[in-house]
């Protein structure tokens, strides 16, 4: 039997906001939340304190301001958030070289092997803690266990501050009394569906077994049973690696009919500016380059580029270039429409000589979990997934809907395994 891995998953807490109260101590303490004033903007991050209002990420800026009367509204300054990241991740590489970045402020470290060189887990995990907080001045949650999944949901267990270690060997014992909408991948549908067949904790599923497991669950989850059932016995082989920085970040929908009206393909682009754009804040990045990808039945794809002014992470500031892109096709009826923007490499932006040396700093998202758990979420007729990495939504019926379980499925998968695309061409 192959030795136990371990596995390591660092958290920053509350990290835009933790990040602007080393700039303000009047921050601390108070609810205070990172995001944009305007009419339409949405809340970024909320500090504890506002979490306890019912104030959370993704939230109408004037929805939080209601529920909390006292609220503080810092805007995002993303570059202090990149340069605290970049202090954080060379901390982190420091102890394993196989450190994979979830987003700015959340990675994985593979640090098997490493046993001999920072002591056992506990006294690693602690002095990690002491070092990201020695150089960055900010606090980070850890999770450590066997496997990415345990790990996760330890570092996520005792927030903030926390410091979960699960031992190999008690992995399914960890999980037993968690409730299923703890598994990656499990989102509020999935969980009804579980409910309704009797299975509410990970023991319910657990104590099956895998025949069992595999002819209750499939009617349920489809191919996606072994996994959670697995998942729910604390079992994930899934490998730490690293990952290359994303290059640009798209969004496109096919249509199972031809879009003929204008204002109809107008509200899909300044819809799809906005998904793009939501996704570039969330990495705290900047795009400058707009790519306005156009089909016409039955297969004439065309592709038409600007280059903006200045970088930026607003749909307002590039929806209108799409849209004057946009007019040529505009006689004919469209079968997809794509929105693409390419990204500001953080590093030569600062200095355009040397190479980028910290490429993974602000990863694609990782999301290797099951499809079937995202098709299942959003349903399962309307997702058309081309491969792991990416997959494009038709048909948007209940858009409404499919939005708010979209944000739903962000949260959970870190946000873009939604819809995305590494590259539009
Ligand atoms: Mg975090």
């Amino acid at each position: 039997m192959k030795a136990p891995r371990w596995i390591a998953h660092v958290d920053m807490d509350c990290f835009f906001v933790a990040v602007e109260r080393l700039f303000d101590k009047k921050l601390m303490g108070v609810p205070v939340v990172v995001g944009g004033e305007g009419a339409r903007s949405v809340v970024t991050a909320a500090s504890y304190e506002a979490r306890k209002f019912g104030v959370h990420s993704a939230m109408p800026m004037m929805q939080a301001r209601r529920l909390c009367k006292s609220l503080i509204v810092v805007p995002p300054r993303f570059e202090r958030y990149r340069e605290a990241s970049r202090a954080v991740f060379e901390v982190l590489r420091e102890f394993s070289p196989v450190v994979e970045p979830v987003s700015v402020d959340e990675a994985y470290l593979d640090l098997t092997g490493c046993e001999g060189l920072f002591g056992d887990w506990e006294s690693t995990a602690k002095s990690m803690k002491s070092k990201v907080f020695e150089r960055s001045g900010l606090v980070c949650s850890v999770g450590m266990s066997t496997n990415r999944m345990v790990s996760k949901i330890a570092s996520d267990l005792r927030k903030p501050d926390a410091l979960v270690i699960v031992e190999s060997g008690s992995e399914s014992h960890f999980m037993a009394d968690l409730p299923l909408a703890k598994i990656p991948g499990v989102g509020k549908k999935t969980t009804r569906l579980l409910e309704g067949a009797g299975f509410r904790i990970c023991r319910d599923l657990a104590r099956l077994d895998a025949t069992e497991a595999r002819m209750r669950l499939s009617p349920l989850v489809g191919s996606a049973s072994r996994e959670l059932w697995q998942r729910s016995r604390g079992e994930d082989n899934r490998p730490v690696g690293q990952r290359e920085m994303a290059k640009s970040i798209g969004v496109e929908h096919t249509f199972s009919r031809d879009i003929t009206s204008t204002s109809e393909v107008r509200r899909i682009l300044v819809d799809i500016c906005e998904e793009v754009a939501s996704e570039v804040r969330r990495k705290g990045r900047e795009g400058q380059t707009v790519t306005l990808k156009v089909r016409l039945p039955p297969f004439r794809t065309y592709t038409r580029a600007r280059r903006l002014k200045v970088g930026t992470q607003y749909a307002e500031q590039f929806r209108e270039v799409v849209w004057e892109l946009m007019q040529e096709f505009l006689d004919e009826p469209v079968r997809l429409l794509g929105v693409s923007l390419k990204l500001v490499d953080p590093d030569e932006k600062k200095e355009s000589v040397a190479p980028p040396v910290q490429l993974d700093l602000f990863s694609e998202v990782t999301h290797s979990v099951n499809l079937d758990f995202v098709k299942l979420e959003l349903g399962v007729d309307s997702a058309t997934v081309r491969d792991s990495g990416r997959f494009t939504v038709q048909a948007l019926k209940k858009r409404q809907a499919v939005e708010r379980l979209k944000d739903e499925l962000r949260e959970r998968f870190g946000k873009s395994s939604v819809v995305r695309q590494r590259d539009l061409k």
